[in-house]
C-alpha cells in the first residue's frame, strides 16, 4: 500500500467561503510552493505539494521511498501509476468544506486526464518565469527539513540563518536542487509538463497568470497580484 503523507496542511484563519480547486501551475523555481503557501490562507485552501509529499516517502526506508528516490534525485518525473495512485490518497484527505491547491501535480498529459476523473478544477494559477531567473533561484534555495517552507540564501532570508521562521526546523539544499540536475527538469517541464496548459485551454478552464521578470520579486507582491487576478473573475 502507498503511504501519502498529509504535509502542509494548516487551518486558515480569513477563510473565503469559495472553495476553489486550482492547480498552481509553472517550471521549477518558478515558486509554486512559496506562493501556494501564502495563498492557502487567503483562499482557506490545502495544499497538496507533490514534491512534498515524495520527499517525505523517500525518507522511508522502503521499496517506494527507494524508487522515488531514483526519479527525484536525476530531476526525472516519477512514474504516472505511483502519482497518481498517491494523489488519489491524499486528495480523500482534503478537509470536507475546503478548497485545495494543487502544487506539482498534474506534470503529464496522462496526470491531467487521472485529475480530469477525480475532479473538476476551477481555476489555473500560471506562473512564467525566464529560465535564467529559475537557474538562480534554484541554486541558492534552501527548504525547511520539518514544514517544507521555502527560502533562499539571498532573495528570501530566513530571520536566523539556518533556521525556519515558521518552526525553527533546519534548512537544507535538496539534492536535486544543482545545476545539472536544474537544467533536466527544465527541460522535463518544457517536453513533458507545459503541453497541459494547451489542453487547459482548449477545455476553456479559467486561468491566471503571474508573470515573474525580476529575480528579488517578494512573494507577497506575487501573492497579491494572483488574488487580484482571481477576485476579478469572481473566484476569491
Ligand atoms: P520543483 O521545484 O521542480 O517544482 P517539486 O518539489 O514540485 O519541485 O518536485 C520535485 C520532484 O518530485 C520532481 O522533480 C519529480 O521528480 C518529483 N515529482 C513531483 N511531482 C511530480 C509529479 N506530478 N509527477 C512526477 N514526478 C513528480
Ligand atoms: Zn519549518
Amino acid at each position: 500500500m502507498l503511504k501519502a503523507t498529509a504535509f502542509n496542511v494548516t487551518c486558515s484563519v480569513e477563510e473565503t467561503e469559495k472553495k476553489m480547486k486550482t492547480v498552481i501551475f509553472g517550471p521549477p523555481g518558478s515558486g509554486k510552493g512559496t506562493y501556494a503557501s501564502r495563498l492557502q490562507v487567503k483562499l482557506g485552501a490545502d495544499v497538496i505539494a507533490m514534491g512534498d509529499i515524495f520527499r517525505e516517502i523517500m525518507k522511508e526506508d522502503s521499496p517506494l521511498g527507494r524508487q522515488v528516490k531514483g526519479f527525484v534525485e536525476k530531476g526525472l518525473l516519477v512514474p504516472d501509476d505511483v502519482v497518481i495512485e498517491v494523489l488519489k490518497q491524499r486528495l480523500v484527505k482534503v478537509s470536507s468544506g475546503r478548497g485545495f491547491i494543487l502544487d506539482g501535480f498534474p506534470r503529464t498529459i496522462e496526470q491531467a486526464e487521472a485529475l480530469d476523473k477525480l475532479v473538476k478544477i476551477d481555476a489555473v494559477i500560471l506562473l512564467t518565469v525566464p529560465d535564467w531567473i529559475i537557474v538562480e533561484r534554484l541554486s541558492t534555495r534552501r527548504v525547511c527539513r520539518k514544514c517544507g517552507e521555502v527560502y533562499n540564501v539571498r532573495y528570501l532570508k530566513p530571520k536566523a540563518e539556518g533556521a525556519c521562521d515558521k518552526c525553527g526546523g533546519e534548512l537544507y539544499q535538496r539534492s536535486d536542487d544543482t545545476a545539472e540536475v536544474i537544467r533536466d527538469r527544465i527541460k522535463v517541464y518544457e517536453r513533458q509538463t507545459k503541453p497541459i496548459l494547451q489542453r487547459y485551454n482548449e477545455k476553456r478552464i479559467l486561468s491566471v497568470e503571474f508573470k515573474c521578470e525580476k529575480l528579488e520579486t517578494p512573494p507577497e507582491v506575487a501573492v497579491e497580484s494572483i488574488l487580484r487576478e482571481l477576485k476579478k473573475l469572481n473566484l476569491a
